[in-house]
């Protein structure tokens, strides 16, 4: 049996007013591989302990299988939880850690048969006489694994399962994990901060900030299309280039997003997306650039939708297969505040709030807290740009992929070409505005 989860506006707060986890609706179908996604500290592990009766849940309610769940026991929930540290037991054997739940289900049952079922599955029939001291850390992590399989539960809770692995493990177990759980066929919500794992493993991935979902969508309708700044910043690497911006549409028709010192002239007719650009007129924007929207390359080698711009080479990353070059264009990077350490702005006016109960101001509250504040900072015209604090200062503000055969050097000013069919622009409190907002991914793909 593998079952369906649905959270329905389900809220968290360990300190009063300051709501870890805020209005959380998901809809996990059965069979689904959900990945949450999001920062250290946004509240991923508490959603996942939520839906395992581990957490109370403070408001809200959590249906599995469409059945009201809110206060059934854990043990009744029949889910298996992995966990990042392992959590084997030191002085049993890997039989014995395997076999543990199984002797508690069903205590005159022989878990052997399982044991075995479950060790062949995984691998690991040669280290089912061994300790956890004995084993390195993928194989404890098999050997966990095995201990939320061999239960055949009806669905897997996984929090940051490999977390504790090196890089090269970590890909292993990955794999391993994406093959065992579609094998199996059963719901499996997993939580992770690291984005790569997010794309490469979920059939839909929900992006938190601040206890807040963001957006939920498959890997790809969340890398190509992300409702804001936020998840724009916190999928893809290399980082999506954001640039402030300042959008120029005189009424001839003519539109510009100016970059500081250049400027990127939208092709005409302005396409269906461009056009909702002409009510940001006079306004700053952010402008968001993946690096696959830019290439190195002169003018008269544009393409239809490439408009030119130049770079100063400013540093480059040597990557092996590939080289990312950071080119200063004399613009200045959008700060994404909170991409690090987000932790929601605890909302003040909390005894305002339910004093004041008209529609309207409900409204905008919850149209503010599901943000979780602003996702971008852009300071007010004629003050210094606010230093990227939270961050590493990275050399340039347009960092671009290429081959590592191309001649380039520290100072060479260079010739670049951006495809505007990849272009982002999201407003002043970090939502997208193009492509529009009502674009379906679906027909991205
Ligand atoms: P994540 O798993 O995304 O890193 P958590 O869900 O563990 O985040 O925690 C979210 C926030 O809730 C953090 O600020 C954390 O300090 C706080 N928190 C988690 N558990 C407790 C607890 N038992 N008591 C108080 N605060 C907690
Ligand atoms: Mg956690």
């Amino acid at each position: 049996m593998t079952r369906a989860i649905s959270l329905h506006d389900v809220s968290k707060a360990f300190t009063r007013g300051v709501p870890v986890v805020d209005r959380l609706s998901l809809d996990i179908a059965p069979g689904e591989f959900l990945v949450l996604l999001g920062p250290s500290g946004c509240g991923k592990s508490t959603v996942l302990r939520m839906i395992a009766g581990l957490e109370e849940i403070d408001d809200g309610r959590l249906f599995l299988d469409g059945e009201y769940a809110n206060d059934l026991p854990p043990s009744d929930r029949d889910m298996a939880m992995v966990f990042q540290n392992f959590a084997l037991y030191p002085s049993m054997t890997s039989r014995d850690n395997i076999g543990f739940p199984l002797r508690i289900e069903s205590p005159g049952a022989d878990p052997a048969p399982r044991v075995d079922a479950t060790a062949r599955m995984l691998g690991i029939e040669d280290l089912l006489d061994r300790f956890p001291a004995q084993l390195s850390g993928g194989e404890r992590q098999r050997v966990a694994m095995g201990r939320a399989i061999a239960r055949h539960p009806s669905a897997f809770l996984m929090d940051e399962p490999l977390s504790n692995l090196d890089a090269k493990l970590r890909n292993r177990l990955r794999a391993e994990i994406s093959q065992l759980t579609r094998e199996l066929g059963v719901t499996t919500v997993y939580v992770t901060h690291d984005q790569a794992e997010a794309m490469s493993l979920g059939d839909r991935v929900a992006v938190l900030r601040g206890g807040v979902l963001q957006q939920v969508g498959t890997p790809r309708a969340v890398y190509s299309l992300p409702s804001n700044v936020f998840v724009a910043a916190f999928v893809g690497t290399p980082r999506i280039n954001l640039l402030r911006g300042l959008v120029r549409a005189p009424l001839d028709g003519a539109m510009t997003i100016s970059l500081g010192k250049q400027f990127l002239r939208l092709p005409e007719p302005l396409s269906l997306d461009h056009r909702l650009l002409r009510v940001q007129q006079g306004r700053e924007v952010i402008v968001g650039l993946r690096s696959e929207a830019v290439r190195i390359a002169k003018p008269a080698a544009a393409s239809t939708g490439e408009v030119a711009l130049t770079g100063l080479v400013e540093h480059l990353e040597f990557q092996g297969h590939e080289v990312l070059v950071h080119f200063n264009t004399g613009s200045s990077p959008a700060v994404v505040p909170e991409l690090e350490a987000p932790r929601p702005r605890p909302e003040r006016p909390d005894r305002r709030r339910r004093r004041d109960g008209t529609v309207l101001h409900r409204l905008r509250v919850r149209a503010g807290a599901r943000r979780a504040g602003t996702v971008a900072t852009l300071d007010p015209p004629g003050k210094a740009p606010r230093p990227p604090s939270t961050e590493p200062r990275v050399p340039g503000d347009l960092i671009v992929r290429t081959t590592p055969d191309i001649p380039l050097r520290h100072g060479m000013q260079v010739p670049l070409l951006v495809d505007l069919a990849h272009l982002f622009v999201f407003d002043q409190s970090g939502e997208r505005i193009c492509p529009s907002p009502a674009r379906l991914p679906d027909l991205e793909e």
